[in-house]
């Protein structure tokens, strides 16, 4: 979940975990940490036909979540 500033122009104030509720700060545009944010539209062949659903998780979060995976991620460092 991410709050804006109310502007014209909208501008990320903070940004919250939807998992665990943690803030985490933005200053001037820019988060002090990084999150995993996904914007998904559904398609037809599913139960939420052009439903966007959108989210972000912390790194915490992330973790936890990816490590109940039972095929890890692919992961690459460049
Ligand atoms: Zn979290």
């Amino acid at each position: 979940m991410r709050q804006y500033h109310k502007q014209e122009m909208r501008e990320v104030n903070k940004i919250i975990c939807n998992k665990c509720g943690k803030e985490i700060v933005v200053e001037r545009g820019v988060p002090k940490q990084d999150v995993f944010s996904v914007e998904k539209r559904w398609g037809y062949f599913s139960g939420k036909d052009n439903e966007v659903h959108s989210f972000d998780i912390c790194e915490a979060c992330y973790d936890e979540w990816i490590a109940a995976f039972s095929i890890p991620v692919d992961t690459e460092n460049s």
